[in-house]
């Protein structure tokens, strides 16, 4: 390892250089006019693996481009384990533009720190795995696994033809697991394996009442409000200590094991100021688990909104026509997304009277996905983590998704390594994103031991 931290040290301020250069294409995925931006952004990466000594092609897909970058494949290769390092290219809109403090696109370095769109979010942290293969293959170093990185260029706009890239290429990717760092981590005293992700289901609800918005004086209290319907609906969808009250909606969550919650009490956490950075008067959630458990490893329903009557100045006395919401709910192992959509709407029913009608739209839907804690690779990037960062690594779950994580599982068959190097005030998706450059280093250090590590198991 002595060669290969050397490189990294040596060669530190050039690669923030190159990681500046690649933060300057403004590969903004959502907008049609930096279609060329997006391209040109994965035209360099490619270039920059090939320089490096991979083999690197830009694959084709309906929208932008997939970058595969492959380590050199020698004699030796066919024992080793193949790996699949995934990242994006792509980036979100800078907007406000205002609001930064300087241009998103013109990197600035400053007190450890780089500010840029996308510097954490995820160019920064996949090009700290390429530099650590670039110190392997710089030194002569043997590589221990073999490595495809997977550099993407739509996941700010939900990987739309990343599940049919990886079916039409599913034979070459073939491989032992796959490794993604594109989360965080508590602090840089904290870094992280996230095994451990919620799932997510959509639907959207919509009540019709009478045929139009009525006048409140001559029509008011012989006809029932569908505003008022759906409130009462949606309030008996929770019970007071928390507890989704919908039938069967727990049957299949896993618990939470003595272990995984003796992990969780090890987060950096302190309920009151938690409670302070999000502005409420007393925290509130499922009884019987705390805060972190609450937010990370139990299920939720969530209203994300609700619409009905005049929304305008001054009042307008009627009673509305119709009233809808919007729901999503948060899943965990082993719960099925169907299944749950099909419960929330059996309850639903239930819930509603003959006064209205009803109907029900279900929305987008991912499982949960959960890291097996036995799997010796666990042990593996614990020590790269501890190896990487000087500190005793925690382990996280967290309360997203990403649903890359399942198209691993469903398509390839293997189990995702997250490995995230953002820490939780980089600004993701804001304005003044930034990177911290000492997660940028113990990151490159990590994944030149991970992959020891790996090949070891
Ligand atoms: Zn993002």
């Amino acid at each position: 390892m002595d060669k290969i931290l050397q490189y990294l040290k040596e060669n530190r301020d050039r690669f923030l250089q190159e990681l500046c250069t690649y933060l300057e294409f403004e590969s903004i995925s959502a907008q049609p006019q930096h279609d060329k931006d997006v391209r040109r952004c994965a035209e360099w990466i490619a270039a920059h693996c090939k320089d490096l000594g991979m083999k690197a092609e830009i694959a084709p897909t309906k929208g932008h481009p997939v970058v595969i970058a492959q380590t050199p494949r020698t004699r030796s290769s066919k024992h080793k384990p193949h790996y699949i390092v995934y990242g994006h290219y792509d980036v979100q809109p800078p907007d406000p533009l205002e609001l930064w403090n300087s241009p998103p696109f013109k990197p600035k370095i400053e007190n450890n720190r780089i500010y840029a769109r996308g510097v954490s979010d995820n160019k920064g942290q996949h090009f700290a795995h390429l530099k650590a293969v670039e110190a392997y293959l710089r030194t002569g170093t043997e590589l221990p696994c073999n490595l495809t990185f997977i550099i993407e260029g739509e996941e700010e706009v939900g990987s739309k033809h990343l599940t049919d890239f990886l079916k039409t290429n599913q034979k070459r990717l073939a491989c032992d697991g796959a490794v993604v760092s594109d989360s965080g981590m508590p602090s840089l005293n904290s870094p992280a394996l996230t095994y451990g992700l919620r799932g997510v289901a959509a639907m959207e609800i919509l009540l019709t009442g009478p045929n139009r918005d009525l006048h409140s004086g001559i029509y008011g209290g012989s006809v029932e409000n569908p505003a008022a319907v759906l409130c009462r609906m949606l309030a008996n969808l929770h019970r007071k200590n928390g507890k989704i009250a919908v039938t069967g909606f727990y049957d299949d969550v896993l618990p939470l094991s003595r272990k995984e919650r003796s992990e969780i009490k090890k987060w950096p956490y302190r309920e009151e100021a938690y409670r302070k950075s999000v502005g409420v008067p007393a925290l509130f959630g499922e009884s019987g688990y705390s805060p972190n458990e609450q937010r990370s490893a139990r299920p939720t329903l969530e209203i994300n909104g609700l619409t009905s009557g005049y929304q305008g100045e001054g009042s307008k006395t009627i009673v509305p026509s119709w009233a809808s919401a919007k729901l999503t709910l948060r899943l965990v192992p082993d719960q099925k997304p169907k299944r749950i959509l099909q419960a929330v709407k059996k309850q639903l029913k239930t819930l509603c009277p003959p006064t209205v009608k009803m109907k029900i739209t279900e929305g987008h839907y991912g499982e949960a996905y959960l890291f097996p804690l036995d799997d010796p690779r666990t042990e593996a990037a614990l020590q790269a983590l501890k190896f990487g960062f000087g500190k005793d690594p925690i382990l996280l779950r967290e309360g997203g998704s990403i649903p890359i994580v399942n198209d691993f599982k469903k398509i390839l068959g293997v189990d995702t390594l997250l490995l995230g190097l953002a820490l939780p005030d980089d600004n993701l998706h804001s304005p003044n994103e930034k990177f911290d450059i000492r997660c940028f280093e113990r990151g490159m250090k990590m994944s030149a031991f991970l992959w020891q590590k790996l090949a070891q198991n």
